[in-house]
């Protein structure tokens, strides 16, 4: 149910040594802080096992994708069961890079969502618009029809495993990021169109990502309907990744 989170997304950087180094230092680190927040880590599938072996009980770990099937003569892809077997509570599913450079769709994403909250893991859904959408005031429409799209096929009693994370595409690596008023505002309205889907509204985590580092998070996390964030670049380095499970 509604919670703070903190999810460090590495997309595709990384190594063992990281995954052994940082998570461990992380772990350390949150084992101490009691403002509630749980900590995700999303390392290359890979590093899954690396990871899981530093996590202890205070770390959460995540994959960034799975396929929409179960099993079979998929190469090169993970399912969600598989990640569940080993040990992750989180997938993230239509990163703005998935469906920018790999052609995600909003019908696949509705289904791995499917996947991933009918084998009992959490979905951090990951919405969000582009620039000329933002300039032409399209922003909370296309936002509103990716999460209408996306959780189309949750069923009533599976809500407490998604996750939504808003990330503006043009705030994404760029150390661009919205203004605080501008993320509450989306994040409210993303809680409007859950309320629609017929979804307990108030009790879902949504999280802000684009740019968070350890001098604007207190900032973007401030807003009521901000849960947490997503954090990409910043959760490389670990001592400004705690710093943000700490602004929470
Ligand atoms: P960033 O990435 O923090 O490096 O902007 C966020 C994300 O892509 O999840």
């Amino acid at each position: 149910m509604r919670r703070k989170i903190v999810a460090g997304n590495w997309k595709m950087n990384g190594s063992k040594d990281l995954a052994q180094t940082l998570v461990g230092y992380v772990r350390s680190q949150v084992e101490s802080l009691d403002n509630g927040v749980e900590v995700v880590i999303i390392p290359p599938a890979i590093y899954i096992g690396d990871a899981a072996a530093q996590a202890g009980d205070a770390l959460a770990l995540g994959v960034q994708n799975v396929g929409r099937w179960g099993s079979g003569a998929y190469t090169g892809e993970i399912s969600a069961e598989m990640a569940k077997d080993q040990g992750c509570r989180y997938a993230l599913v239509g990163h703005s890079e998935r469906r920018q450079i790999f052609g995600e769709t909003d019908d696949e994403v509705a289904a791995k969502v499917e996947r991933l909250v009918g084998s009992g893991l959490g979905a951090i859904v990951c919405v969000g618009e582009t620039l000329e959408q933002r300039e032409a005031g399209e922003a909370e429409s296309v936002v509103a029809g990716q999460v209408r799209k996306g959780l189309a096929a949750v069923a009533p009693n599976q809500w407490s495993h998604v996750v939504v994370a808003y990330e503006p595409v043009w705030a994404i690596g760029t150390g661009k990021t919205a203004t605080a008023q501008d993320a509450q505002a989306m994040h409210a309205s993303i809680r409007k169109v859950l309320a629609e889907l017929g979804a307990p509204a108030e009790e879902i985590s949504l999280l802000y990502g684009g740019s968070v580092k350890a001098d604007n998070a207190a900032a973007l996390f401030a807003g009521p309907d901000i849960d947490g964030g997503l954090i990409g670049g910043a959760s490389l380095v670990a001592e400004e990744f705690v710093s943000i499970c700490r602004a929470v």
